[in-house]
């Protein structure tokens, strides 16, 4: 029933630049507690699906033109990106955009700031976050700009978790990372859902990784849905490895 969806997105158009036509009538939905997998090729419009979420599309860049989105029943087309984060929306954007100059630290500090808009909101729950990346405890005093690349992800997850979200959208996780590190993450991924429940809608270019901690998955093309169903069948099955996962 629909109660028991975090997110439902209905038939939602963006337009950029009054020209390019990004999404098409895309419909998709996240259970509450589940790891949702969104898949598809450069350029199929997943980036653009998660900034419609989090209405991170201004009217002169990206116009979210007709189509609605409900985070627990409730439309968001009213509130602003902070204040979705506030109801429980978390994005964890494409390509990290950690605050280089910072400590890590002061990374999840600013985090908490953006979060309640005080500047005195107190200490943000460090452990929270080092209990899922141990490593970022190890490096709590370093400048960010000097983590490895696979580190300034799991910063840019770890900013996400300090909101403690009901809902993460993440951007391509895997981006720019070892294999070796993107097992990791994702391992961390499936535990932060098996452990706190929260729902997750993960784009990914890699559909082996996303497929093996999703519970479901959805596949774009040209700005619309064209296949969804549990995660293991759109894995195993042949026709859909080959023709829109390319993996042969
Ligand atoms: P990638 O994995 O390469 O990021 P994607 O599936 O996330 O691909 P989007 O980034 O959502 O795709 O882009 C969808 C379409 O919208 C593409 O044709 C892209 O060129 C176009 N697009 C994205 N952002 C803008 C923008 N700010 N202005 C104009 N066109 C844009």
């Amino acid at each position: 029933s629909p109660a028991d969806l975090v997110l439902e997105v209905n038939n939602i158009e963006v337009v950029y630049n009054k020209v390019v036509q990004a999404l098409r009538g895309l419909s998709l939905a996240v259970p509450r507690g589940e790891i949702v997998a969104l898949l598809g090729s450069n350029g199929a419009g997943k980036s653009t699906t998660l900034k419609a979420i989090s209405n991170l599309l201004p009217l002169e860049d990206g116009l979210l033109a007709s189509g609605s989105i409900r985070f627990q029943g409730q439309d968001t087309a009213r509130l602003a990106p902070q204040q979705l984060v506030r109801h429980g929306v978390s994005h964890v954007m494409e390509g990290r955009h950690v605050f280089e100059d910072l400590t890590v630290e002061e990374n999840l500090v600013a985090s908490t700031y953006a979060l309640t808009g005080r500047a005195n909101a107190g200490k943000p729950d460090f452990d929270l976050v080092y209990e899922y990346f141990p490593r970022l405890h190890e490096r709590r005093t370093g400048l960010a700009g000097y983590l490895s690349g696979g580190e300034q992800q799991m910063l840019a997850i770890g900013r996400a978790l300090i909101a403690q979200p009901t809902l993460m959208l993440l951007d391509e996780p895997s981006l720019g990372i070892s294999p070796k590190l993107t097992e990791d993450i994702f391992t961390i991924i499936a535990r932060i859902n098996a452990e706190r429940g929260t729902s997750m809608l993960l784009v990914e270019q890699n559909a082996t990784v996303a497929l093996a901690v999703a519970h479901r998955g959805y596949i774009m093309e040209g700005g619309k849905i064209v296949i969804d169903g549990p995660a293991e069948r759109l894995a195993s099955d042949a026709d859909v490895r080959e023709f829109y996962l390319g993996m042969g």
